[in-house]
């Protein structure tokens, strides 16, 4: 079916449906089932049963397999079947480990999923683009991305850029009218937008034609698969550690192995014992629990409104040295009410809160009516009609569907009893060059009933005042002289310096046979009606997530496209403007080139009436200083520099799909507190995953340690291998998921940002691991010495000492892991997971070592309560040994 060739009501009656109410809620339940969801097939993941698989690929696990199997045939059944349940074990937990954070991440791209705006009975929703039938109309505006595949039916100036289907980037401009030329390509069907394009200008309505994979991108798109990469530097740098750490771990069992055989051990003993050492100790769980921390860090963040839509960005977020942030809608509420009105040298107040339809007009103290006034009403008049906002009731509340700024307009139309009703009666819309915050204004062209027409202009003040030649005094038309000019200027920056965002109304009739095409024309030769002054309070957590940032010395930027004054005043009252900070305006920007900023970049505060084209050069000064950059955005034109930033945020309520996509934080809220949030969150989750590295990599050195000094002191096996097995499942496997999910330290908002280049080891972590694991080996030992030296014939009890003192030495290691400086700065009883983990993995040590089915299995013997004095003596001295000689060193006054 060749769509473009129709016209919108054979298009209309073709896919059954409405043009001017779209598919009631049942034709759609309907369509849904009959043809499916708007979705591109996907590339099929990984069955269970090949992931559940995959978990034994482990060259050491096969070996221990393998040497397990020849046991098995040697006639060792128990220790054979024991080592293959424990192996299974591990596998499913890796397995679930795995899935879980698959899920996750699944969960994750299912939250950022494109929406789109349809018509359904009669009324505008946003629903998700799967959710799009044939039939469906929808809207879209500069920055979405085409939800299916549609014939236009209505375009203003509605550019789209299609080179993910035709691979050319020029933009093409879009019209309604059918097409008769036969079989033309896509890029020439100019009436219909394809499902995955972009608009990049202006707006358009459409119906729905194709969904899924029978759209044109379905039908090129092969199998669907993300190309990008989900690995964090972290996961990428723990990747190459963990050969390294591999190498070492088959080193030292090799020694261990060496050593036991030349003191006299028997070869297929210390073989076993060896190649379960070599399984424990090789940290090959460590990158399925760093996804696992991750993606629970990033659920966490889920709850608080901010959405992780590159997994590499939670670990950045940590860095962050420099927010770089929108003041409209994320520092302030993006509720605005206008109060002051300006025209001609008079100046009237307006009473009302937020969206509240009810507010009198006052000049002075004294009420007046509006529209006695001609200037006052023209200016309230063209506010409304130079317009695209609609207000909704919704419960109790007035909400505005469409640009806040301009639903302020309609409001106070409203209290002077104008409304878009009445003036669509009365003048018809038959152009609009929508707004752009490059242009700064918006303008329609009107016709009146008995056809004149004229051009109606709104937009930030000061650039109105730019493209005017004349201006309003009295009611009468001036040339707009420096002296009147000054006098605006004196209105604008009066009622900015109240921290009121400022919107000018500008007009020009349109002179018979004149022909205006384009906004250049129509934006030109104006003059000026006055101004409307809005406020928009700030949001109440501001001030407050601002100083914290401050105090973990992460500096807030402020980056609006507002007047300079009007943005001074909220940055100050938001604690962002330090006194003799500098303020930057977009022009002055304009005129510099990056290393000039650069030079000023750490000394500014504010950059004010900027562009988007500005961030990005605001982005490369503060990145070429050193700086780690968080930016937001939501427009089309803020996608390069929330591209080039170190963490690209979008605004999740007023984000276009297109800064959606080209970032990695999506605030659900669009609040600045929200990115604090996101940053702290970041900040803990590599925090966590220091703290199960460290405990993992000591438990290790631990558990070879006391292995090699005994082979290296002539001494028997200090633990069996199906015990060292036991000791990787359950005391490595347990506390260290529950670390993961450890609480932040008190001061994590209180330390400057972590250096991105920072080692896994850095902060003292390595020498942390091997000095705690070098006791927690040697207490072992020692425990295993003195219980063996008491009585050389029972070596299956001293085993098990050994065995509850390595285990009871990491449960108690565990808590020390909780905090970066020792182990008194932490309540136990805070992350009560790790409690419980601990907990059990006690329970089930004691069951091994008393519950008489298990003890052959795991060559244990029931120990005598006198001797767990001496384990739990030893088992605490590697933590309290060393944080007891850290605390008397930081008080000490030589350290201090
Ligand atoms: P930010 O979100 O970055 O803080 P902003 O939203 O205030 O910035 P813009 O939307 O670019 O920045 O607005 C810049 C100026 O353009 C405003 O101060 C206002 O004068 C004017 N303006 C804003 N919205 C509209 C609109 N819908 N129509 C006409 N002019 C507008």
């Amino acid at each position: 079916m060749n769509w473009y060739e129709l016209r919108s009501e054979e298009v209309e009656k073709k896919v059954n449906t409405s043009l001017s109410n779209g598919l009631t809620e049942q034709e759609v339940k309907q369509r849904q089932k009959q043809f499916g969801y708007n979705e591109l097939k996907e590339a099929e993941r990984p069955s269970a049963l090949l992931l559940f698989l995959a978990q034994f690929k482990d060259f050491m696990v096969i070996v221990l397999l393998a040497a397990t199997l020849i046991s098995g045939l040697l006639g060792e059944y128990i220790d054979a079947i024991a080592i293959m349940a424990i192996v299974l074990i591990n596998g499913f937990l890796g397995f679930f480990q795995e899935r879980k954070a698959e899920k996750s991440l699944q969960a994750l791209k299912e939250l950022s999923a494109p929406q789109v705006h349809a018509l359904r009975n009669n009324e505008w929703t946003r629903i998700p683009s799967k959710e799009l039938v044939v039939g469906d109309i929808i809207k879209f505006s500069s920055g979405d991305r085409i939800g299916a595949d549609v014939r236009l039916i209505d375009v203003k100036s509605l550019e789209i850029e299609e080179s993910a289907l035709t691979g050319e980037s020029v933009p093409v401009a879009k019209h309604v009218s059918p097409i008769d030329q036969g079989e033309i390509s896509l890029g020439d069907q100019e009436n219909m937008a394809f499902m995955g394009t972009m608009v990049t200008r202006g707006s358009g309505v459409g119906v729905v034609v194709g969904t899924g994979m029978n759209t044109a991108m379905g039908q090129i798109a092969e199998l669907l698969q993300s190309a990008e990469s989900m690995m964090t530097p972290l996961q990428r740098r723990l990747e190459q550690l963990g050969k390294i750490l591999i190498s070492v771990a088959l080193v030292l069992t090799l020694l261990v192995v060496v050593v036991g055989v030349i003191n006299g051990h028997d070869l297929y003993n210390m073989f076993l014992a060896g190649v379960s050492l070599a399984v424990a100790a090789i940290p090959e769980g460590l990158p399925a629990i760093v996804t696992v921390a991750l993606s629970l860090g990033v659920q966490r963040m889920i709850k608080k409104n901010a959405i992780v839509r590159r997994l590499p960005a939670v670990e950045t977020l940590g860095c962050a040295s420099v927010i770089c942030s929108d003041k409209t809608g994320t520092m302030t509420q993006n509720k605005m009410t206008v109060t002051h009105l300006w025209s001609g040298g008079k100046t009237w107040t307006v009473s009302g809160t937020g969206y509240d339809l009810k507010g009198s007009f006052f000049a002075g103290e004294k009420e007046i009516q509006p529209t006695d006034d001609k200037s006052l009403q023209q200016l309230l008049t063209f506010g409304v009609l130079c317009n695209n906002a609609v207000l909704k009731r919704n419960d109790d509340e007035i909400v505005v569907d469409g640009d806040p700024t301009e639903g302020a307009l309609v409001v106070s139309g409203i209290k002077a009893g104008i409304t878009k009703d009445f003036l669509t009666n009365q003048f018809e819309i038959i152009e609009e060059f929508p707004f752009d915050s490059g242009r700064k204004m918006m303008s329609v062209i009107v016709k009146d009933k008995t056809g004149n027409q004229f051009v109606i202009t709104k937009g930030a003040p000061d650039v109105l005042l730019g493209v005017s030649e004349s201006v309003l005094w009295n009611n009468k038309q001036q040339p707009l002289s420096e002296e009147y000019k000054n006098k605006i200027k004196d209105a604008i920056e009066d009622l900015a310096s109240n921290a009121l965002r400022t919107i000018a109304v500008s007009f020009k009739p349109i002179r018979q046979n004149q022909r205006i095409s384009n906004e250049r024309d129509a934006e030109c030769d104006l003059t000026f009606i006055g101004i409307q002054g809005m406020i928009d309070p700030p949001r109440p957590e501001v001030k407050a997530a601002v100083k914290e940032c401050k105090d973990a010395g992460i500096k807030t930027i402020m980056i609006t496209g507002d007047h300079l004054i009007t943005a001074k005043a909220i940055a100050t009252q938001l604690g962002i403007l330090p006194p003799g900070g500098k303020v930057l305006d977009g022009n002055t920007l304009s005129k510099m080139e990056v290393d000039e900023l650069e030079e000023i970049v750490d000394d500014v505060y504010v950059y004010a009436r900027v562009s988007p084209e500005h961030k990005l050069k605001i982005v490369k000064a503060l990145q070429s200083k050193g700086h780690i950059v968080a930016m937001t955005g939501d427009g089309v034109n803020d996608a390069p520099a929330i591209k080039a930033s170190d963490i690209g945020i979008a605004m999740g309520i007023t984000g276009t799909d297109v800064a959606k996509e080209a970032s990695s934080l999506v605030l659900l809220d669009d609040n600045f507190a929200t990115i604090k949030s996101a940053i702290k969150e970041g900040r803990n989750i590599y925090e966590n995953i220091r703290k199960f590295i460290r405990y993992l990599l000591a438990s290790n050195v631990g558990e070879i340690l006391v292995m090699l000094f005994a082979m290296i002191l002539s001494l028997p096996l200090p633990l069996v291998p199906i015990q060292i097995l036991w000791v990787n499942l359950v005391t490595d496997g347990l506390p260290a998921m529950a670390l993961g999910l450890d609480q932040a330290e008190g001061n994590v908002m209180r330390r400057s940002p972590r250096h991105p280049k920072e080692g896994v080891f850095a902060r003292g972590l390595g020498w942390k691991i091997v000095s705690r694991g070098f006791l927690i080996g040697i207490v072992t030992l020692a425990a295993f010495m003195i219980v063996y030296g008491r009585d050389p014939n029972n070596l299956g009890y001293a085993q098990t000492v050994a065995f509850a003192t390595l285990v009871m030495a990491q449960l108690i290691h565990v808590f020390d892991c909780r905090s970066e400086r020792s182990v008194f700065h932490r309540n136990p009883f805070q992350n009560m997971y790790l409690v419980w983990a601990v907990l059990s993995s006690v329970a089930l040590m004691l069951v091994v070592i008393y519950y008489p089915p298990l003890q052959p299995i795991f060559h244990t013997y029931p120990i005598d309560p006198r001797d767990w004095l001496l384990i739990i003596g030893m088992s605490a001295i590697p933590t309290f040994l060393l944080a007891g000689a850290l605390l008397t060193r930081s008080r000490s006054p030589k350290a201090a």
